[in-house]
């Protein structure tokens, strides 16, 4: 029998974060401060000195720290499987293998970059981190990052979300965390929002705007976010150095990279020290497809301007693929997906042709959510099925042209707090969501001005 499993020894938890920026065919487009519109790094009070430094690090190489290295030993390096079971279910001759970031304490790749922000909190010496969070797996990352470091976290949570999926709320409590629904009375954004809808549903963007306005009013807290920023993508980026050890273990080298992008940090994690060697030409065939949900379509449907990074408009202004930062997504199972822009690293390498995008629809991501679990066992996060879907999709080309492609899936993480939503699929409840174009439209009217 040919292995299932490739396993890497602590030894191996990479020493360095890779930073693509130095080796970008082009630069990346600079943040803009969301007031004046100059370029600016991401304002001071926010986040940490060493954050600060890290977003637009000049290093291909960054150390890390012994304690964040530390941290990472709790569940890493995490395992590589070929997924076997699925490769005869669907009679394929492709070879699919998946990278599976669940079997962290929190359940996603998340704490990867949260344990990073949390110990560089610490070492500037605050008391307390505040954040946003979609389905809950953010913040309960950063909840278990601040206990792993002995800070305070406060929590805003997608309103949707706190109410479909409350156990990750009390995930959030037990690592001595507070979470409150957002939009929430806590911040002065937040009651304006409530009092424009009070049943409204939320967003990741009116989420980020209390995080953020609760860091800048308090000395003792920075802000910290979960996805999108470089820092994250570049923190995200040990599942790719891990990967590409265990694909040589494989004995392999992927034709096709498939991963999920909400703000696109797992999957930038996973194909960034990959697309290194598309961008010096040894590997011009590989191809990297980034899944998103059709009601939520950035890379595919939005255009590629500036936008802010929150609904306030107190986050930096973003050079990104966006469906506009007052668009509020259709409440589809997926929260962590449910964003209205997209990392500038992965809209810029998009715009370079470096990397491909598709849209799926709800009730397909869940079919093949639940092909996985019936075949390889794991019961995936409604995020990570959309990777699944185009990796079986993927799969089933292989078989029509009989070519063995090697596909390397990033399995963002599992869906035990989503059982409501695969007992809603299960029982014939689900529904698809059309792409919201009116919606879309309003919320692009409203773009900000950049000179
Ligand atoms: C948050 C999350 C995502 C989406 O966020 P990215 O920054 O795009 O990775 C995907 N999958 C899981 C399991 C998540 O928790």
């Amino acid at each position: 029998m040919e292995n299932n499993t490739f396993v890497l020894s602590e030894k191996e938890i990479p020493t360095h974060w890779y930073n693509i920026l130095p080796d970008l065919p082009e630069p990346l487009p600079p943040e803009l401060h969301p007031g004046t519109k100059e370029p600016t790094i991401l304002p001071p009070p926010l986040f940490s000195a060493a954050i600060n430094d890290q977003e637009f690090s000049p290093e291909n190489w960054i150390e890390i720290p012994d304690e964040v290295r530390d941290a990472y030993r709790l569940w890493r390096p995490t395992t590589l499987y070929r997924a076997y079971r699925l490769e005869k279910l669907l009679d394929t001759p492709a070879r699919i293998y998946y990278k599976y970031e669940g079997s962290s304490p929190p359940g996603s790749h998340k704490p990867n970059t949260a344990v990073a922000q949390a110990y560089y909190g610490k070492k500037q010496g605050v008391k307390r981190l505040a954040t946003e969070t979609g389905a809950g797996q953010w913040g309960s990352s950063l909840a278990f990052a601040c206990m792993l470091f002995g800070l305070e976290c406060k929590v805003y949570m997608v309103n949707v979300s706190y109410h479909q999926k409350p156990y990750r709320r009390i995930m959030m409590e037990t690592w001595g965390a507070q979470c409150i629904p957002s939009p929430s009375p806590d911040t002065d954004f937040g009651q304006k929002m409530l009092a424009e809808d009070p049943k409204s549903p939320g967003s990741l963007g009116i989420a980020i705007s209390e995080a953020i306005e609760d860091a800048f009013k308090r000395d003792d807290t920075l802000y910290s976010i979960g996805s999108v920023a470089n820092h994250v993508l570049l923190h995200q980026t040990v599942i790719g150095q891990e990967a590409r050890k265990q694909m040589e273990m494989a004995g392999v080298y992927p034709d096709i990279i498939v991963g999920c992008v909400g703000g696109g940090s797992n999957f930038a994690g996973m194909f960034l020290p990959f697309v290194k060697d598309k961008i010096e030409g040894t590997k011009p065939d590989l191809r990297i497809i980034c899944a998103e949900p059709t009601s939520c379509p950035t890379l595919t449907k939005g255009p590629y301007t500036w936008d802010f990074g929150d609904v306030a408009g107190m986050a930096p202004i973003l050079k990104m693929y966006t469906l506009g930062h007052g668009f509020i997504p259709p409440p589809v199972h997926a929260g962590g997906l449910r964003y209205h822009g997209m990392a500038p690293i992965v809209c810029h390498l998009y715009k370079l042709g470096l990397v491909e995008a598709r849209a799926v629809p709800q009730l397909a991501t869940f079919e093949a959510g639940v092909t996985f679990a019936r075949t390889e066992g794991i019961i995936s996060a409604p995020e990570t099925n959309h990777a699944i879907r185009v990796t079986i999709d993927e799969a089933l080309k292989c078989r029509q042209s009989g070519e063995a492609k090697t596909i390397l899936l990033a399995h963002s993480g599992h869906g035990h707090f989503d059982m409501a939503a695969y007992d809603s699929y299960l029982s014939g409840k689900l529904q698809d969501y059309d792409y919201p174009e009116a919606k879309v439209k309003e919320a692009l009217a409203s773009l900000p001005e950049v000179p």
